[in-house]
């Protein structure tokens, strides 16, 4: 069990609080698409506001390189916050360092909350450069670190601050840590982990390391045909990582060492082109035509995949089942995250998923709202997946 210092057991009346959000939402010419991180970011602030600190928001937005970029300024976000928080005005400083940022922040009043400019206009925040550290632990007294998604890189406002400041985990970075460790440490087994999306290589680590704690592996989408091509299944056009077959082939040896099952398609929604609404069937996996492209699932293994999720306690979802994206490639996605989130509401199962696209194939699933806990994280989830220590979290513990 990691441990860490926690917003609620700090002294913050009276006390400037600087907040590290991850405040890198979906915005289009200053206007922004999903509001998820946004509603995540509101229970802290209420939490430093309600018991009398001053909370200052800082965050990183986009890549611009450390230097100023207009179109990556998170001005935009100061009224969307406001909006997210009672209107509590929201100010914006246009600089998170220096005398007038400095100021700004010595003469606010109780109940205000003030949104500094990104950080990373500053070469310093990505560089965890001491002086840039500095400039930023002279604006609070505590530092907050509510941005899981970020804590697994080694920035100025993730360990840099930490180090340095007395500080503590926000609701949110609290929230996240207590589901993500429901999962690892002494969950509720059998354990299941479902691991999709187009490619093996981006996920070897994570297999490495789920093989060792969880008790089944489903591994399903495009990385599913690296697997069945290491078998020497003809999976025809269907995308596939032909390099790997020899580190797919150790990791189903490695498998059966650690006892871990792993679960393979049997067979596959197939078309011949990719793209949306092509004629498509279904196809056994022992016979793929040559110009074939397995795009999803089959009705086999999605029997399969109930069936191991009614006899699992536990599941951790990272990535989709099949070309999500394009109708009617998205069916075993939909169906099989419909159904552990049915699972879920019953009290059947213990559901957490995280990762970009996964995020967004529950959501395009309606099966978000029913899940146990679903990681906003994109990297930090995968790293922490893949069993890496997050360094912004383990600068966090230096505090007990
Ligand atoms: P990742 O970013 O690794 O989680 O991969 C997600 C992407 O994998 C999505 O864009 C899916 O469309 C794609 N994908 C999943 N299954 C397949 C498949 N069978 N063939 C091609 N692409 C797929």
């Amino acid at each position: 069990m990691v441990a860490y210092r926690k917003l609620n057991d700090v002294e913050v009346t009276k006390k400037k609080i600087l907040v590290r959000l991850d405040l890198n939402v979906p915005m289009q010419d200053g206007i922004v698409s999903d509001f998820h991180r946004v509603e995540k970011i509101v229970p802290t602030i209420r939490n430093v506001l309600k018991r009398g600190g001053y909370p200052i928001l800082i965050s990183h937005f986009g890549r611009p390189k450390g230097k100023y970029n207009s179109a990556m300024s998170l001005a935009p976000l100061a009224p969307i916050i406001s909006a997210a928080i009672d209107k509590i005005p929201v100010k914006f400083i246009d600089d998170c360092i220096g005398p007038t940022t400095e100021s700004e922040i010595n003469t606010m009043n109780s109940g205000e909350i003030l949104l500094l400019e990104n950080l990373r206009f500053h070469p310093g925040e990505e560089k965890n450069d001491s002086k840039f550290i500095e400039s930023l632990s002279r604006l609070g007294d505590i530092f907050v670190n509510d941005a899981f998604s970020a804590s697994h890189r080694s920035h100025a406002s993730t360990t840099g601050l930490a180090y340095l400041m007395p500080s503590a985990a926000g609701l949110q970075m609290e929230a996240e840590l207590t589901a993500l460790e429901a999962a690892f440490e002494k969950p509720k087994r059998p354990l299941t982990a479902v691991v999709g999306g187009a490619k093996v290589s981006t996920k070897l680590d994570v297999l490495s390391n789920l093989i060792k704690k969880v008790d089944s592996i489903i591994i399903g989408g495009g990385m599913a045909n690296t697997f069945l091509h290491a078998k020497g299944f003809n999976i025809g056009l269907s995308l596939c990582e032909k390099d790997l077959a020899e580190t797919a082939k150790i990791i189903l040896d490695e498998s059966i060492k650690e006892k871990c099952e792993i679960v393979l398609p049997i067979d596959g929604a197939v078309a011949h082109q990719f793209m949306a609404g092509a004629p498509n069937y279904i196809a056994e996996i022992n016979s793929i035509a040559d110009e074939a492209m397995i795009l999803d699932l089959g009705p086999k293994s999605l029997q399969e995949i109930k069936r191991k999720f009614e006899q699992s306690s536990t599941i951790l979802w990272n990535g989709p089942l099949g070309a999500f994206e394009i109708e009617p490639f998205d069916r075993s996605t939909n169906t099989a995250a419909q159904f552990a989130a049915a699972l879920t509401k019953e009290n059947k199962l213990t559901s957490i998923a995280g990762g970009g696209d996964t995020v967004a194939a529950l959501r395009k699933a309606g099966a978000y709202g029913d899940f146990s806990y679903v990681s906003t994280a994109g990297g930090a989830f995968l790293e922490w997946m893949e069993g890496k220590p997050l360094p912004g979290v383990e600068a966090l513990q230096k505090d007990l």
